[in-house]
Formats: structure tokens, C-alpha cells, sequence
């Protein structure tokens, strides 16, 4: 046995593919960001007036997935502290992940902790943490920024209050010159905040535009450069990167992702060369992980949806007549009250939405309309999934298809 973990430990160190493949992943901060001077160059204006003891202005930031907003924002800020630092100015920052950190609660908590005050993980009111953070910043700072990136994740679930105390801090205490900064992926949010916050956090609003395949090819080139061995990459396999993440709205993290899958992918297999063909490979492996997830985190009864779809589906597709059939037994098997018609064609619908599945509307002469459903996902990946759910991985089993 020792012999092939040996084996796995000796092929890894030996690696022909990558210098550092940590240079590739998603939190590492490069020292170049192509095609994203603007944005580099309007942010740091914004915040400048904070290294003459001024406050900075407000700056909300929008864009889609992958288009750079969380690294150009550490990078300017990085610079911005270390900058602050040398000025000995009591400068301090706090970055927050509102998708992670996903209650008021625990932003507030983020905050205080950040600046090294100790909050307990439950047990205190939300505006007992708020306090605290409020007490430590008065104690220890003359000018602070709070970065909330992914915001629309709390606006959404909690509203807009964690917005509005924060914004308020600086009218609070006047004695310390408090600026945020609000990332958010969603470009509608802003339209749908309280006329206050909105001015006030709109101060300077910057958007992030996808990339285009140009563009993700230079800053491919540039992150693989120190990544990769010379030599390795062989011809296209950037060019392919880049054109497979423009189809998905220009997302540099998909580019990424495509880039170090191919060079893991190659490794592996003990191969001196990374091509198209492990290209391809990362793209199907980063796509059944995706369908694995979103299929695993479904609720229960889209999960016997789905199942009754592939279980009626061995001509390549099927009728919601069908669905509905099957979903009753099912149901039935697993001891679930079932759902009506109504719902599960609204469930039929998401799945839709999600690329799970594709449904459409047919005509069938003079016996009306029907709607035809087709999975799109071969059949072993979402079974396989469905199978690790307790409650109803007997009943794959015992389904054939
Ligand atoms: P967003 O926050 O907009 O979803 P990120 O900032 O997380 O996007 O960027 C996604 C990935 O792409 C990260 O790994 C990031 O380092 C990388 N990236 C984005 N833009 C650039 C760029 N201009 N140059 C180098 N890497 C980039
Ligand atoms: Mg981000």
C-alpha cells in the first residue's frame, strides 16, 4: 500500500507540468491585472483622499461572475494599507464575503473580529455585536474601510439594514472618516436599495464588463507564465481556455479553472504536455461537478421530479403525463405526500432553467398540446448523485433505466 502512496507523493514532486500551480487559483492576487487599468485607476482615486486623513468616497461596484471586481479590489486595497502604513496613519480595513458570512449577525461579527475584537458565535443580539465593533473602532482608528463584496446575498435575504448601519457609521462617529465599499454581482441591486443607501453608496459606481476572449488570453498568459514549465502548454490550449470562458459571459474564473483542471488533468496521467484534449477533459469534469452540486442540494421533491424524468426517458425523452405517473409512485415508495400536477410542472420548469433538463410544448393534432421533456445530462451522473440522498437512494437503485 505504501508503495503507491510513495508512488502518488513522488509523481506530484516530480512534476513536470507546474512550477505553482497555486499562482492559479482563484485567491491568489497577481501583481498584473490586464484590462483592468480603468477600474484599478478609478478605484484607487476614490480611495486616495484617505492617505491625506480624508474620508474616501463610497463605491459600489458591479459586474458579473469572474469579471475581476474581488481581485482588483483586494489588489487596490493591499496597495492602499500598505500605503497607509507607511504614512503611519491609523488606517484600517475590513473585507466581508456576504455569501459566506450570510446574516447580519454574522457581518457584524466578521467586522468586530477583524479589528480584533472577539465576538462569540451566537448568543449576543445582533446590535450588541454592532456596538462592539463601533467601540473598537472609535478606540482604534482614525480612518477605516468596510468592503462587503457579494453583497446582494444579505440584501436580498435580510434587506437592506446591514447597508444602512454601515453607511451611518460615519455620521456616528465624526471623529473617524468611515468609507465603503459594496461588490455585488447583481447589477440591479442598486435600484432596489432605499434612496438613502443609494446615494450614498453610489458616490462612485464602477462596472465590470465581461471579458472577451482577447482579453481573458492575455491574462491567461500572463498567470501561466510563472505557473506552468516552459514548454508545457501546448499550442491552443490558452487560445481554448479563452474562447470556451467568452461563451460563458467572459468569466477569467472559469478561464482559470479550465487552465489548472487541464494541467492537473495531464499530470495525472504522467503526460509532459498539456493539450486541447485535457481541455476539453477539465471542461467535462467542471461541468459534472457543477450538475453534482446542484443536483445534491435539491430539495426533495425536484429530486423525485428529476428521478421520474430519467426513469420515463429511455426513448431520450418523455411527456410530464409520464413524469407526473411515475413522480405518484414514487412518492409512494419513499412514503412522501406527493405534490400536485400544478407544482410539479413549476418544478419541471426550474429544472428547466437550471440546463438540467430541456422541456417544450408540442402539438399533437387533435389530441392537444403536451409538453415534451429531455434530460440533458447523461443519465449515470444525476443517478449516481440521486443514490447518496438517504431518503431515496434505495429507490434508484431498484429503478432501471
Ligand atoms: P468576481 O469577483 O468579479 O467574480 P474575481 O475577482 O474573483 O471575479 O476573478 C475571478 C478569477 O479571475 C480570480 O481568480 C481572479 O484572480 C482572476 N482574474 C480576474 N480578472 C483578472 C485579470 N484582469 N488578471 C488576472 N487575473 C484575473
Ligand atoms: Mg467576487
Amino acid at each position: 500500500m505504501s508503495d503507491i502512496v510513495n508512488g502518488v507523493f513522488e509523481r506530484f514532486l516530480e512534476s513536470k507540468i507546474f512550477v505553482n500551480r497555486e499562482l492559479l487559483r482563484p485567491e491568489y492576487i497577481p501583481d498584473e491585472l490586464p484590462h483592468r487599468e480603468e477600474q484599478i485607476s478609478r478605484l484607487a482615486s476614490a480611495l486616495a483622499p484617505i492617505l491625506r486623513g480624508e474620508r474616501g468616497s463610497n463605491v459600489f461596484i458591479y459586474g458579473l461572475t469572474g469579471t475581476g471586481k474581488t481581485v482588483v479590489t483586494k489588489f487596490v486595497v493591499k496597495k492602499l494599507h500598505s500605503k497607509a502604513m507607511d504614512l503611519k496613519l491609523r488606517f484600517g480595513y475590513s473585507y466581508v464575503n456576504c455569501r459566506q458570512s450570510d446574516t447580519p449577525y454574522r457581518v457584524f461579527a466578521d467586522l468586530a473580529e477583524s479589528i480584533g475584537v472577539k465576538v462569540p458565535f451566537t448568543g449576543l443580539s445582533t446590535a450588541e455585536v454592532f456596538r462592539r465593533f463601533i467601540r473598537g473602532l472609535k478606540e482604534n482608528y482614525t480612518s477605516f474601510l468596510v468592503v462587503l463584496d457579494e453583497v446582494d446575498y444579505i440584501v436580498k435575504k435580510y434587506g437592506d439594514d446591514v447597508l444602512y448601519r454601515i453607511v451611518r457609521i460615519g455620521e456616528m462617529l465624526p471623529s473617524i472618516k468611515v468609507s465603503i465599499i459594496g461588490i455585488t454581482n447583481d447589477v440591479n441591486l442598486i435600484e432596489t436599495l432605499d434612496s438613502r443607501i443609494r446615494s450614498s453608496l453610489g458616490e462612485v459606481e464602477i462596472v465590470f464588463p465581461p471579458y472577451n476572449a482577447e482579453q481573458l488570453k492575455d491574462i491567461l498568459k500572463k498567470r501561466a507564465e510563472k505557473a506552468f514549465n516552459a514548454g508545457v502548454l501546448s499550442e491552443g490550449v490558452i487560445e481554448l481556455c479563452a474562447a470556451l470562458a467568452a461563451r460563458e459571459h467572459g468569466d477569467a474564473r472559469r478561464a482559470l479553472d479550465l487552465l489548472r483542471i487541464a494541467g492537473e488533468i495531464a499530470e495525472r496521467e504522467g503526460s509532459s504536455k498539456v493539450t486541447t484534449e485535457h481541455v476539453y477533459r477539465a471542461r467535462e469534469e467542471i461541468e459534472r461537478d457543477r450538475v453534482k452540486e446542484l443536483v445534491y442540494t435539491m430539495p426533495l421533491h425536484a429530486k423525485l421530479v428529476l428521478l421520474s424524468i430519467y426513469a420515463t426517458s429511455s426513448k431520450g425523452y418523455t411527456t410530464t403525463g409520464e413524469v407526473y405517473g411515475e413522480y405518484v409512485k414514487l412518492c409512494k415508495a419513499v412514503k412522501v405526500e406527493q405534490v400536485t400536477r400544478r407544482r410539479v410542472s413549476d418544478i419541471i420548469n426550474e429544472l428547466d432553467a437550471l440546463g438540467i433538463i430541456e422541456s417544450k410544448v408540442v402539438s399533437r393534432g387533435r389530441y392537444g398540446k403536451t409538453k415534451v421533456v429531455k434530460p440533458l445530462i447523461k443519465s449515470e451522473i444525476v443517478l449516481q448523485t440521486l443514490k447518496n440522498d438517504i431518503r431515496i437512494g434505495k429507490i434508484v437503485e431498484s429503478i432501471r433505466i
